[in-house]
């Protein structure tokens, strides 16, 4: 397993866990880009969006709930956010295992270059 969000996921190197369950964890982004800034992971491993089987598509849209969720636990669902996944190399991916990032706290800017 050489896969540093695998790592994270099995608790094999520190990050800042804001929630857990069956099939995704969510921590904080060590490079935040808005004052609240989470990652959520599949526990699977799914290097990109482009890897994703009929099968997957459960755990995929999973993503997308714990997003809402944390956005209302953490008091800014009203006031609006972002969530991204990256893609490959034009998407700006650099980590190779699928992760929905959930950007808020802040009016963000539109479009994203
Ligand atoms: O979408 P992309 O692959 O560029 O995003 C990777 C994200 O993972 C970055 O926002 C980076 O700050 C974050 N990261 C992290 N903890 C690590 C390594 C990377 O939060 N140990």
């Amino acid at each position: 397993m050489d896969c540093l969000f695998c790592k994270i996921v099995a608790g094999d190197i520190p990050a800042n866990k804001i929630y857990e369950d069956e099939l995704a964890v969510a921590f904080m982004d060590i490079n935040p880009q808005a004052p609240f800034h989470a990652l959520i992971i599949p526990r699977q491993h799914l290097a990109t969006l482009n890897d994703i089987s009929v099968e997957d598509r459960e755990v995929v849209g999973h993503l997308h709930w714990v997003a809402a969720k944390l956005a209302a636990d953490h008091g800014f669902a009203d006031d609006g956010y972002r969530t991204v996944f990256n893609c490959n190399r034009h998407g700006g991916q650099t980590v190779y295992h699928i992760h929905l990032h959930l950007l808020g706290g802040k009016p963000l800017g539109w479009p994203p270059y």
